[in-house]
């Protein structure tokens, strides 16, 4: 019975401390918007068969002033929750878009949008609105939006009338999700993200099933006309793998981290005229 009791109060002063946790986050997220404590890191997508540069996917840091760098997978829902990803998620945009109109016409830019942001009122004009400010061609914005969400059919308009603007729709984290490939050919997809948990799985013997899966989303996705990414590639085994099976762009540690916009540009020119060191064999 008194460890009962102790259980009980030890339950409770858990669940305080999450609520203030939260609490906590919330007025530092506030604080953060106010600030502007968040930055942006651009990790490449390169091309599996010449390893040349084709885009950057812009991706979410906040500089807290105690805990340091805070990765978006410990403060996005948060900021989902209280709608603070509206805001924040503009300034993604506008960022990106503006500092992609400084590189070379090929090179993309690639930037997540939270489902609460789809369906926030006036998503699709704030689209319009970053290219006409920043100049940036169309083409060379794409949205990756996140496959284990369910995507009704209001989300399916709005995706439509970014796709009208030219934009790219990239699927993130595919094989993940609910999404089957009969709804996928219902949604203005150009490219599907092959999720880092089918990736990492390719390192052992080439012919084992594992291979297979991988090969035949690469396959479903070309028959569809769809471009596929691997995320996560991380060893020269994973890429010669995926590249084998037919996927196009690779992103992951291998080829780069998450890095500083004031790198960008270096690392675009170092893979000028880039090939792989087989093919230029
Ligand atoms: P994501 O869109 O799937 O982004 C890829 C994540 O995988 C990034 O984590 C990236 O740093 C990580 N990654 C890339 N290559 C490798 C690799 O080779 N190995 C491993 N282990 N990881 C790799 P990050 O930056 O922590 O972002 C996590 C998620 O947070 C993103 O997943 C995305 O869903 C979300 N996110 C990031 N930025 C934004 C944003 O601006 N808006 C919204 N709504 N979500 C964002
Ligand atoms: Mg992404
Ligand atoms: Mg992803
Ligand atoms: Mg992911």
């Amino acid at each position: 019975k008194v460890s009962g009791r102790n259980q009980i109060r030890r339950f409770d002063s858990t669940l305080r401390e999450r609520a203030t946790g939260r609490a906590r986050a919330l007025l530092d997220l506030r604080m953060a918007v106010q600030n502007g404590e968040f930055e942006l890191a651009y990790q490449p997508q390169v091309s599996a068969a010449t390893g040349a540069v084709v885009g950057f996917e812009a991706l979410l840091r906040w500089n807290h002033p105690v805990s340091g760098v805070v990765s978006p997978a410990d403060f996005i829902s948060v900021a989902e929750e209280t709608g603070l990803i509206v805001p924040i998620g503009a300034e993604v945009l506008r960022t990106a878009s503006a500092l992609a109109t400084t590189w070379p016409d090929h090179v993309r830019i690639a930037v997540n949008v939270s489902q609460v942001q789809l369906r926030s009122v006036g998503y699709v004009e704030s689209v319009r609105n970053v290219l006409r400010e920043t100049g940036l061609a169309a083409e060379r914005l794409e949205i990756e939006v996140t496959e284990s969400l369910v995507i009704d059919d209001s989300d399916r308009e709005v995706l439509l009338r970014i796709a009208e603007l030219g934009v790219a729709i990239a699927m993130d984290d595919f094989g993940t999700g609910y999404s089957s490939v009969a709804s996928l050919s219902l949604l203005p997809v150009d490219r599907l993200k092959i999720d880092r948990a089918f990736v990492s799985q390719l390192d052992a013997d080439p012919t084992e099933s594992r291979t297979a899966v991988f090969r035949a989303i690469v396959d479903i996705a070309e028959s569809m006309g769809l471009e596929t990414v691997a995320e996560g590639v991380e060893t020269d085994r994973q890429r010669a793998v995926v590249t084998e099976c037919g996927c196009r762009v690779v992103q992951g540690y291998l080829e780069g981290r998450p890095m500083p916009a004031a790198d960008v540009d270096a690392f675009i020119e170092s893979r000028r005229n880039y090939r792989l060191p087989s093919a230029a064999e």
